[in-house]
């Protein structure tokens, strides 16, 4: 029988068990992070001394939240909490929201996180045979690298050919019989939108999986991904503070995403009150990260809002599931004060059959008034027809995102391939108000 674990002593083991390494594991990084500048003096000030001034994993309270300001103040080498000669790589994040922050590993550290991000690949059922083509960028940006390492300890094929270049995915992707791509799911939806012009069609692939992650994506992205490649796609979640990719991933039974609680604690609080919050309550997401000495980084507020899914997964694995990532805090957009997220716009428009691949959300100031504008791709064919058939359409996208948002829209309808696509993580929100309204 194939094991279907890779780990299976530590998917399964008991919660009881895994609280036990989880405090163990915790005390380590409590070790490390008095060793830093950063948690020398804010440790000392809330009682703790040494690792052992924690007695149990609720102790974790007295430690104050990280935040993304913190760890650019640490910038460059305030959090490097081992020697120098020890540590073999840095990386630093996407830079999506500011200053990037960076990040060290021994290489203790990274054998460490390639063990989990192979637990990650078999729990989407990658296997040893597959062909895995990686087009998440390469660098100091964790996406690339982080599942590379494990693809190849889990002795896949990797076909490392980072992103871009879409010509030469679609060339390396029939040549080579890629089974698993990693990429983003707008560069998955992207990717499908240029076939035909490039000269291919589905059956010159032997494309079975798509990993998708680095940005937010709402179900009906995925679905879409489903559909128009006829593979199964599964969530990945992570950030370059916790290591990057592999933080939480989605096993087959595509039930939300498994956060590997052996190596990462976590908490989900209010957003404003910062007491934590019941399971299936969407708040923000709190990580500890336990499986890193380099850089120990504990109570980190990650601005990732999202929610524990209550009760146990199928596949028998014992990390908790969260859901979907809703989007960050700070992606809330006011619209002459209503609260909007942009996921929740996508979720309205993928859900309708007509509306393509690509979308963007522009927000405008028009006298006191803000006003929000829909930007969406429709299919070819639509585009083509009646202009009364798409003044239809446009109003029941109009219909259907006020009955979501209770604020009506402009929407403007696009040929496919007009609005713009980027290479990384998308851009799908345009604030041209200045500040945040
Ligand atoms: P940056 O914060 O500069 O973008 P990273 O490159 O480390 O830095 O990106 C991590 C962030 O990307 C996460 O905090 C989250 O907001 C987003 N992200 C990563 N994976 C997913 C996913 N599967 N779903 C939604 N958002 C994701
Ligand atoms: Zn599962």
């Amino acid at each position: 029988m194939i094991d279907l674990y890779h780990d299976r002593e530590v998917e399964t083991m008991d919660r009881e068990a895994l609280r036990a390494l989880q405090l163990l594991r915790l005390k380590k990084t409590v070790s490390s992070a008095l060793k830093t500048p950063f948690y020398k003096n804010r440790l000392k000030d809330v009682g703790i001394k040494s690792a052992e001034d924690l007695k149990n994993l609720t102790d974790i309270k007295k430690i104050p939240f990280t935040t993304k300001d913190d760890l650019r103040e640490a910038y460059p080498f305030g959090l490097m909490a081992s020697d120098r000669d020890e540590v073999v790589r840095m990386h630093a994040s996407s830079g999506t929201t500011g200053t990037p922050t960076v990040i060290y590993q021994t290489q203790g550290d990274l054998d460490r996180w390639t063990d989990l991000t192979t637990r990650s690949l078999v729990s989407a059922g990658c296997r040893k045979e597959d062909i895995f083509q990686n087009m998440m960028t390469y660098g100091l940006f964790t996406g690339g690298i982080g599942l590379h390492y494990g693809a190849e300890n889990l002795g896949m094929l990797v076909i490392p050919v980072s992103s871009g270049n879409t010509k030469r995915q679609f060339q390396l992707m029939k040549d080579f019989g890629t089974t698993v791509v990693h990429a983003t799911p707008s560069y998955m939806l992207y990717l499908h939108s240029k076939m035909e012009e490039y000269g291919y069609t589905l059956s010159d692939f032997r494309l079975k999986k798509a990993l998708v992650g680095a940005e937010p994506h709402s179900e009906e992205i995925r679905e879409k991904i489903e559909t128009l490649f006829g593979i199964d796609a599964y969530n990945s979640y992570g950030l370059s503070e916790m290591n990057g990719p592999s933080v939480a991933f989605e096993c087959e039974k595509k039930a939300g995403m498994h956060l590997w609680e052996d190596s990462y604690l976590m908490e989900v609080v209010d957003e404003n009150t910062l007491e934590e919050i019941p399971d299936g309550e969407t708040g923000e997401l709190v990580l500890s990260i336990l499986i890193r000495t380099a850089t120990p980084i504990l109570r980190y507020r990650t601005r990732d809002l999202t929610s524990i899914i209550p009760g146990k997964c199928s596949c028998g694995r014992i990390s908790r599931r969260i859901s979907r990532i809703k989007g960050r805090t700070d992606d809330m957009l006011i619209i002459n004060g209503v609260n909007v997220f942009p996921s929740q716009i996508e979720e309205v428009i993928m859900k309708m059959p007509e509306i393509g691949t690509n979308y963007r959300i522009v927000v405008k100031k028009e006298g006191i008034l803000d006003r929000l504008i829909v930007q969406t791709e429709v299919g070819a064919s639509i585009f083509s027809d009646d202009a009364r058939d798409m003044n239809k359409l446009q109003k029941r996208i109009i219909d259907n995102l006020r009955a979501s948002i209770t604020i009506s829209p402009t929407v403007e309808l696009h040929e496919p391939g007009v609005l713009p696509v980027q290479e990384g993580k998308a851009i799908r929100v345009v604030d041209e108000r200045g500040g945040n309204g």
